[in-house]
C-alpha cells in the first residue's frame, strides 16, 4: 500500500485540514526503528538508546551497610527507657570490615557506608553519643532499632530490571551502570540526516546578498535541532531550484542516510519544482496542517538502490521550520533511533496578555516564561508572532500551546508551555 491508501483509511482525513495529533499518530505509524546496534563503553553512550534491557547482576548495595558515622549496635541492647551504655569493641570503616566477633553489650565505630557486621541492625549517629572512658553513652530516644541501616539490595536487587530498552540514557543512568560494574552497553546506532535547503532567494553565509535573496538560516535551526537529538548529520548545502540539481540532492541524501529533511518549496501554488521531484522519487504526501506556524508540510519515503530514507518536507519559513521540527521530526527521528519518546513536559503559565485563537488549529506562541512576584510561572508574548521573525524565537524561552479545540485566551488565564529547557 502507498501512502496514499493507508492515509486514507483513517477516520475524517483530509490532507488540506490535518489536525496535529492526526498527522503526529500518522508519522508514528510510518517511521522503522534503526535495528544495528553496537556495543560502547558507558561514558559513550550518554543520550544514546540503550538496545536491550539492563538487568542487575548484583545486589546494589552488595552488603547491608551504615548510613551515618556512628556506632552500630544491636537494637536488642538499647534500654526501654534511660540511657543505654555499651563497651566500644573496635572500628569499621568504608570499605574495610571490622573483622572480629562483637558479644553482646558491646557496638562497633562504624563509617558511613561501611559493611554492618551481621550481629548489628541500627547505626547510633556519633553526635548523639558522648564517650565516658571505654563506654559510648547513647541518651534514650535518639534511636529506634533499625535506624540508619542501608540495606544490601535496596537500591537494587540482583535480577531486577535497572534500564529499559529504548531508554535514551541520562548521566544518572551512567551511574547506575557503573554502580552495576557494568563496562559498556548496547545501544543503537546513530541515525544519519541529511537536509539541504531550496530556493533560489536563499543565498549560503560569505555570498553576497543579491537583491531580494536572504541568507539561508534554516540549515543552522536544523542543524542545531539535529545535534542535540544526537543524530549523526550530512548538510548538502542550498539547492537551486533547478529540477536536475534537486534531483541530485534527492538522490544523494537518500541514498546515504535514514531521514532527509528539506525546507522550503511545499506550500500550495508554490512555483519551484521541489514539490514535483518529491513525488516523482518517492511516495509522498503533501499537507496542510490545522496549524500556526507550519501548515504546509511533506511527509514520505524515497527509496533509492532499495534503500529507504524517510522525507520531512518542512516549510520554509524560519519559526514554521522549527515549529514544525519539535511538533513532528523530533518525536519520528527518536522513534526511529529507537527511543521511546515521552511527552514533553508542559508548565501551567499565567498569560500576561489576552491572545486571539481560532477553534480548529493548534497554535505555537513564543513566549518569555517566568515568576511572578508572587511565585507563580508567567508568560508573556514575544511581539510579532510572524512566522518569518525568528528572533520571536531567539528571545523565547518557551511555545505557549494553543490547543486544537482551545479559543481566545483573556489576560490572567492560564495557559499551557513547552519550556525549551530540555528541548532545545
Ligand atoms: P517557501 O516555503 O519556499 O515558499 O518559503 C517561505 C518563506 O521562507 C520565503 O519568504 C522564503 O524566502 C523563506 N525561506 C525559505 N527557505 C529559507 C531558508 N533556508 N532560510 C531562510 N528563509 C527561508
Ligand atoms: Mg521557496
Amino acid at each position: 500500500m502507498n501512502l496514499e491508501q493507508i492515509a486514507s483509511c483513517i477516520a475524517g482525513y483530509d490532507p488540506n485540514a490535518l489536525p496535529v495529533a492526526q498527522a503526529q499518530e500518522f508519522i508514528a505509524r510510518l517511521v522503522p526503528r534503526v535495528e544495528a546496534v553496537e556495543q560502547v563503553a558507558i561514558r559513550s553512550a550518554l543520550g544514546r538508546v540503550l538496545a536491550a534491557d539492563v538487568v542487575s547482576p548484583i545486589d546494589v548495595p552488595a552488603h547491608d551497610n551504615s548510613a551515618m558515622d556512628g556506632y552500630a549496635l544491636r537494637g536488642s541492647d538499647l534500654g526501654a527507657g534511660g540511657e543505654t551504655r555499651l563497651i566500644v569493641a573496635g572500628a569499621g570503616f568504608a570499605g574495610a570490615q571490622f573483622a572480629g566477633e562483637v558479644p553482646p553489650g558491646h557496638c562497633l565505630r562504624i563509617m558511613t557506608g561501611a559493611v554492618m557486621p551481621p550481629e548489628f541492625d541500627t547505626v547510633v549517629p556519633q553526635e548523639f553519643t558522648r564517650l565516658e572512658g571505654e563506654h559510648v553513652v547513647i541518651p534514650a530516644g535518639v534511636v529506634r532499632p533499625g535506624d540508619n541501616r542501608r540495606l544490601k539490595g535496596e537500591d537494587l536487587a540482583r535480577g531486577e530490571p535497572a534500564l529499559s530498552r529504548g531508554r535514551q540514557l541520562t548521566p544518572a543512568d551512567l551511574g547506575l551502570l557503573a554502580s552495576l560494574g557494568r563496562a559498556e552497553v548496547p545501544v543503537h546506532r546513530r541515525l544519519r540526516v541529511a537536509f539541504f535547503s531550496t530556493g533560489d532567494e536563499l543565498r549560503s553565509i560569505g555570498e553576497p546578498l543579491d537583491e531580494g535573496c536572504v541568507y539561508d538560516s534554516n540549515r543552522y535551526t536544523i542543524w542545531g535541532m539535529l545535534q542535540r537529538l544526537g543524530v549523526d548529520v550530512l548538510d548538502l548545502g542550498v539547492v537551486r531550484d533547478e529540477p536536475a540539481a534537486l534531483e541530485a540532492a534527492f538522490r544523494s541524501a537518500a541514498a546515504s542516510s535514514d531521514a532527509v529533511i528539506t525546507s522550503g518549496g511545499v506550500s500550495v501554488g508554490e512555483a519551484d519544482h521541489t514539490k514535483q521531484i518529491m513525488k516523482r522519487l518517492g511516495d509522498v504526501l503533501f499537507w496542510r496542517i490545522a496549524m500556526r506556524p507550519g501548515r504546509p508540510m511533506a511527509i514520505g519515503r524515497i527509496s533509492i538502490g532499495g534503500h529507504d530514507a524517510l522525507l520531512f518536507g518542512l516549510p520554509g519559513n524560519p519559526v514554521a521550520v522549527m515549529v514544525t521540527f519539535y511538533a513532528f521530526v523530533r518525536d519520528a527521528l527518536l522513534r526511529m533511533a529507537g527511543a521511546t519518546p515521552q511527552p514533553l513536559p508542559l508548565l501551567r503559565a499565567r498569560c500576561t496578555s489576552a491572545l486571539r485563537k481560532k477553534p480548529g488549529r493548534t497554535e505555537y506562541q513564543r513566549g518569555i516564561v517566568s515568576r511572578s512576584e508572587t511565585g507563580q510561572w508567567q508568560v508573556a508574548i514575544t511581539g510579532s508572532q510572524g512566522s518569518g521573525i525568528l528572533r520571536s524565537m531567539s528571545q523565547a524561552n518557551g511555545i505557549v500551546l494553543l490547543h486544537h479545540d482551545q479559543g481566545d485566551v483573556a489576560a490572567g488565564d492560564e495557559v499551557d508551555v513547552v519550556p525549551f529547557e530540555g528541548l532545545i
